[in-house]
């Protein structure tokens, strides 16, 4: 296999499978699948409700150590052990998160693995795909125009347009949109008013969507989301605008799970997709929980490390949706504990095992929280080409020393067969802890909500403690008041360090989590507490991954990563 092959012309020779066999294979009848196109389906209500009694197969989650820019290869992996699975046998499917064209227009890349564990059709999977994340941005959008429109007719429920926080989003990375004034141009043109977007991924449209367990849960959540306060700091909610019913209908499509296929020809559910920095950061519960009644082996992964993706899993998706998950892969990669050892980016294929040695502790730290919840664990070294076997055998010795189990995982270079070790430690692990297992999220929604958050900072972070700023003190009173507190928290908190400073790399310690502000997402079931100075829309870099892409006349795609 050659090494200078992208991960785009790999997909696009793929021989894929009709996704009628796919579909098949895991025993849906023809018309429980609603096709699009010949490589992409979406799975049917009756199907979900047909299935709904099964019981469940065991779910394998898929996180990793805090990354460097790039992604250390969590979506590869999970790709990778679903195809492994598979040959030994095993019914596995796969559930991911839908790529955002923020990050595949700008920088980190697309979200469908990569080498020879990948998902696809790769550049439909990429780009509209089935067109959810669109739905999701026009149901967002709606209701903001709906918002802004009653103002205009009146304003009848007297919302105050300075105190209006559901925001407008969009599905790519457009700094200029953070802040912004709408309803210029005179009186025929709306209220003025200052406003904001996010991105799609982050927003509780998204969240909601990804957390709603059937269409009635669906449009409950939408109805009481809080949208605004009135002048009397009344909340105002979507169904006092009365178009939760229009809302729930705009996502009627989106809301069924995708199906497609590994290279492989793994099945993989593809669906809904909120960041795991700045949101809640893993695939619809949907999507999960119908995956569970299809296979024996679910793997599936949440974005970013063990502190943000894995934490908002474990406390957050698997309370809600009454998940309970079996195991957990950890990805590390040489080159992450190297940047954690202090090495720059610009450094990271140059041997340093002395870096490597002062990195571990990053590992280490995501390690002891996997224990806290109670979860059995494997560590997946996700081997580049370019690691030095000298860094390779350190990271043996320190896995040995420290008795933390590893497989060494090639499955980018060699599909489901560099996962084999992967796999055969994940069974065993399995079998082992089939009767004992004690996984349990890490605080009771009833704690206080500086209480969560300590917990989290403290425990999973490793902070000594939380800091609320003046505004963030009024708004925890103020969510009190209001009846909204008994419910997970949400931490929006930088990716690359396990505390709120970007640069703290390691395991640091010392340091306090800060909480800027919090925003009640009432409808999605959560309170979204910002550390540090997280942005809910992202920018895009000097030269975006978008300069290299094209297509040429005969419509093939070409630089998709
Ligand atoms: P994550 O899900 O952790 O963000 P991805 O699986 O999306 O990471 O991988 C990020 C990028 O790194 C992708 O472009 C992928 O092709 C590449 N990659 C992952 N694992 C390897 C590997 N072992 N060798 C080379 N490139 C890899």
């Amino acid at each position: 296999m050659s090494n200078l092959v992208t991960d785009i012309e790999i997909a696009q020779q793929a021989k894929m499978k009709p996704i009628r066999e796919i579909a098949a294979e895991i025993g849906l009848a023809e018309n429980e699948i609603e096709c699009y196109g010949p490589y992409k389906a979406k799975l049917s209500n009756e199907a979900i409700r047909r299935l709904h009694n099964r019981s469940n197969g065991k779910l394998i989650l898929v996180t990793s150590i805090n990354p460097t820019p790039a992604g250390e290869g969590k979506s590869t992996v999970t790709i990778g052990l679903g195809d492994a699975i598979k040959q030994l046998g095993k019914k596995a499917i796969i559930a991911l998160r839908e790529p955002s064209l923020g990050p595949v227009m700008g920088l980190k890349g697309g979200a469908c693995g990569g080498g020879w564990s990948q998902v696809v059709p790769m550049e439909d999977i990429n780009l509209h795909f089935t067109g959810d994340l669109h739905a999701i941005t026009s149901a967002n959008n709606a209701l903001a125009s709906f918002i802004d429109n009653h103002i205009h007719q009146g304003n009848e429920l007297g919302i105050d347009p300075r105190k209006i926080i559901w925001k407008r989003a969009i599905d790519l990375n457009d700094r200029v949109l953070r802040d912004i004034v709408i309803g210029l141009g005179g009186e025929k043109n709306g209220v003025p008013r200052e406003d904001h977007f996010e991105i799609t991924a982050a927003s509780e449209m998204m969240a909601i969507f990804c957390l709603a367990k059937d269409f009635r849960d669906l449009k409950e959540r939408i109805a009481r989301t809080v949208v605004a306060f009135t002048v009397h700091n009344e909340p105002v909610t979507v169904q006092d605008l009365g178009v939760e019913g229009a809302l729930t209908l705009l996502l009627k499509d989106a809301f069924k799970p995708n199906l497609v296929q590994t290279l492989e020809h793994t099945p993989a559910i593809i669906h809904g997709g909120p960041f795991a920095n700045i949101a809640h950061g893993c695939n619809s519960l949907i999507a999960t929980k119908t995956a569970l009644k299809l296979a024996d082996y679910v793997i599936t992964e949440a974005g970013f490390g063990a502190d943000l993706g894995a934490e908002k899993f474990l406390d957050i998706k698997c309370r809600i949706g009454e998940l309970n998950p079996s195991a957990v892969v950890i990805v590390a990669t040489i080159r992450a504990l190297k940047m954690h050892g202090g090495v720059p980016l610009k450094e990271l294929h140059k041997e340093n095992s002395e870096a490597l040695i002062q990195g571990f502790a990053n590992l280490k730290k995501h390690v002891e929280t996997m224990e806290q919840f109670g979860l059995p664990y494997i560590v997946a070294l996700n081997r580049f080409t370019g690691d030095h076997s000298s860094e390779i055998a350190t990271f043996d010795k320190l896995c040995r020393e420290q008795n933390i189990p590893y497989a060494l995982t090639e499955v980018w270079e060699k599909g489901g067969r560099g996962g084999n070790e992967l796999a055969d430690k994940m069974m065993s692990l399995l079998s082992e802890n089939n009767n004992n297992q004690t996984f349990a999220p890490l605080y009771e929604v009833t704690d206080s909500i500086e209480q969560k958050l300590t917990t989290i900072a403290t425990k999973v972070y490793g902070a000594d403690g939380i800091k609320l700023s003046a505004k963030a003190k009024k708004q925890v009173q103020a969510i009190e008041d209001a009846g909204w507190a008994n419910v997970p928290v949400c931490i929006a908190k930088t990716q690359y360090s396990l505390s709120d400073d970007r640069t703290k790399i390691g395991r640091p310690d010392n340091f306090m989590i800060s909480i800027r502000e919090f925003k009640p997402s009432v409808g999605a079931g959560f309170i979204v507490a910002y550390a540090g100075d997280m942005l809910t829309m992202p920018g895009l870099p000097k030269r975006p991954a978008a300069m290299g892409m094209d297509l040429d006349e005969s419509g093939k795609v070409t630089g998709l990563f």
